[in-house]
């Protein structure tokens, strides 16, 4: 049985981290300070302390600083709010996310709207989601960049083939599904109440997975020769598991692993969020210094 190619999330990851050494050295010979992230954190389970780890390692590796604002689980939505807005108005910050999950007594959608849209480097604000969806220049949902870039990396344009993206979360489906459509790709969304998803993701030449359901793909759901993207993440007792079963390797033309496919392109995409709204501040910042 031939095996799907892998989809590497990981040198894709280090392509990026290349690129993006190459514009903070020019920052620095511009003499610029390096760019600085801002976290809100307000939980206290070990998943999430993994995730802002991660983070903290990828931006530490760039040079790039990360200033964490740690709430815990109780705090009042005014405090999470007043962490954000602090951020958001420090000019010596260049971009803030909120990381998920937040407590249950605070709205993640009215917290993410205190984010100056400049800064919003999730991709997460009103204001980003709006210009992604008319198709103008924004800060883009990482995983969704992610996603486009280990395609793009790969050799595999979707222009002209048939999406199916399983999963329509304002965090990953939706906003992968408007990229690939922005790629010229005719894109079906499948969700929970999706009738015989099997049926639609048999038709995909590009499968993106991202239901958060432990090996709800198996190779019967899949064309074969199609390129399959997993995003899920699943910590079990056997490891991490993601939502396509291994077994999809022997039928898809190639397939990204858990770990080590979608993860790291994740974090990639955020630190390029975050030089992209960087640079734009300092243009925006010379521009305002010429109009005087
Ligand atoms: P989410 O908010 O829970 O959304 C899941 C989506 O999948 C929903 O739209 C849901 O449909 C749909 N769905 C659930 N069960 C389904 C089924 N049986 N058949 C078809 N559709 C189904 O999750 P998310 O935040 O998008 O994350 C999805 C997965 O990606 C999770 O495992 C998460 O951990 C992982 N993730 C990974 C990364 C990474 O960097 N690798 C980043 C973010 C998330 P309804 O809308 O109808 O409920």
């Amino acid at each position: 049985m031939t095996r799907a190619l892998l989809l590497d999330g990981r040198s894709a990851a280090a392509q990026v981290h290349e690129r993006l050494r190459r514009r903070l050295a020019e920052r620095v010979r511009r003499g610029l300070r390096p760019p600085v992230l801002g976290i809100v954190w307000a939980s206290e389970d070990e998943a999430t302390a993994a995730y802002i780890r991660a983070k903290r390692r990828a931006a530490a590796r760039l040079g790039v600083e990360v200033r964490v604002r740690r709430l815990g689980s109780q705090a009042p939505a005014a405090e999470v709010a007043a962490a954000v807005r602090g951020l958001s108005a420090d000019r010596n910050v260049d971009g803030v996310l909120v990381q998920s999950p937040l407590p249950r007594h605070v709205d993640f959608e009215d917290i993410v709207q205190l984010i100056d849209p400049a800064k919003d480097v999730d991709g997460f604000h009103p204001l980003n989601a709006g210009r992604l969806f008319r198709g103008r220049p924004a800060l883009v949902p990482c995983t969704a960049a992610g996603i486009l870039e280990l395609l793009r990396h790969h050799g595999i344009d979707p222009a002209g083939r048939r999406a199916v993206v399983v999963g329509r979360s304002n965090l990953v489906g939706r906003p992968t599904a408007l990229l690939l459509e922005q790629h010229h790709a005719t894109v079906t969304v499948c969700h929970s109440r999706t009738r015989d998803l099997a049926e639609v993701t048999r038709q995909a030449e590009i499968l993106v997975v991202a239901a958060g359901r432990p090996w709800l793909i198996g190779p019967e759901m899949v064309r074969p020769g199609a390129v399959v993207v997993d995003v899920g993440i699943h910590r079990t007792e056997a490891g991490l598991l993601g939502d396509v079963h291994p077994d999809v390797a022997g039928v898809a033309g190639a397939l990204s692993p858990v770990p080590g496919g979608v993860g790291p392109m994740t974090v990639a995409m955020l630190l390029q969020n975050l030089v992209d709204a960087a640079e734009r501040r300092a243009a925006e910042a010379v521009d305002a210094t010429w109009a005087r």
